[in-house]
């Protein structure tokens, strides 16, 4: 069944490769799809061999153990690539980048979605994460998604159309988003500019975005800003070897370089206690750790 698959098939790749933090282990088998069919046959082949799967888009919120991932890795950025606008609603495979989406939407003066600037995503990682901002998250904008389940059978949701909304949406265990359609609205091409330009200048301000990382960490508790009680906790600045909570932003932890990913959980473990014993707060963690 691997031999079936038309696009990479690696072995032993290093998934520091495919992360925004740098950090990550080898994947013991790591496959970039064509198309749908080949990720049938990579989810069959894991089936078949009894293998976990891990699903990548751009790795951006993802901090991958310095063991790496036993079993099949699939990589979708750059499978799945195309948007098409019909009227005021984008169909998009998983695989397409979400600030490409955001300017060919804009070229065509379609908007609203500009609110997602500057977040790093495969419309697959986004769907899968709802990222967003406090103005809003992708959710906002689902009328329909799409996904594979393990069994090689395409799923469908249309949230709307089921009383539901995107966020009370849950992914059946073991299913690959392979696209969505996303509502827009018109808006003038200036406008959508002007709007995108003040958003990654507040951001640029803001974060940390010189240095390698993969977003936001921990989730706001309920009432709270995680960055206000890390900050409060004495730990904005603090490092371990190349690993460091970020003097900029401390949701963010970056790698200055070299930081192995036992670095960033040790941060992560020591936020997480000093937190909880001098505030009495539980952080939950953001990203995504996988791996051994
Ligand atoms: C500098 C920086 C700024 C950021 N700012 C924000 C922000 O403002 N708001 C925000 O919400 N996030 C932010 N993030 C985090 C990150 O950009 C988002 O979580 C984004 O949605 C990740 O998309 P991705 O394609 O890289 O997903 P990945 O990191 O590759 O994957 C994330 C999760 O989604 C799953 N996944 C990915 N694709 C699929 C698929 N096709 N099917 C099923 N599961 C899938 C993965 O298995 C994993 O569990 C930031 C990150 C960085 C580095």
């Amino acid at each position: 069944m691997l031999g079936e698959i038309r696009g990479e098939v690696r072995f032993k790749e290093m998934l520091s490769f495919h992360t925004s933090l740098r950090i990550g282990g080898p994947a013991d088998i790591f496959v970039v799809p064509q198309d749908i069919d080949d990720i049938r046959h990579a989810l069959l082949f894991a089936e078949r061999e009894q293998l976990p799967v891990a699903v990548v888009g751009g790795g951006n919120n993802l901090l991958v153990t310095d063991r790496g991932i036993r079993g099949v890795v699939l990589k979708l950025e750059g499978c799945l690539g195309r948007a098409e606008f019909h009227g005021e609603e984008a169909v998009a495979g998983a695989g397409v980048g979400l600030s490409a989406l955001i300017r060919e939407a804009a070229s065509l003066n379609l908007g609203g979605i500009e609110a997602l600037v500057g977040i790093p995503a495969t419309i697959g990682g986004a769907l899968a994460m709802n990222a967003g901002t406090a103005d809003g998250t992708i959710g906002d904008f689902v009328s329909a998604v799409y996904f594979l389940h393990p069994d090689g059978t395409i799923g469908e949701c249309k949230p709307a159309a089921s009383g539901l909304s995107f966020q009370e949406f849950s992914l059946p265990a073991g299913a690959v988003l392979v696209g969505a359609r996303l509502r827009l609205h018109r808006r003038p091409y200036g406008e959508i500019q002007k709007d995108i330009k003040q958003r990654l200048k507040v951001k640029k301000q803001t974060q940390p975005l010189a240095l390698a990382s993969a977003g936001a960490v921990w989730k706001h508790p309920p009432g709270e800003l995680a960055t206000k009680l890390i900050e409060r906790v004495g730990l904005r600045g603090k490092r371990l070897n190349g690993a460091e909570i970020s003097a900029k932003h401390a949701n963010f932890i970056v790698n200055r370089g070299g930081a192995s990913a036992a670095d960033i959980l040790s941060l992560m473990e020591l936020t997480r206690e000093r937190v909880h014993a001098q505030l009495n707060i539980t952080l939950e963690p953001e990203i995504r750790v996988i791996g051994e």
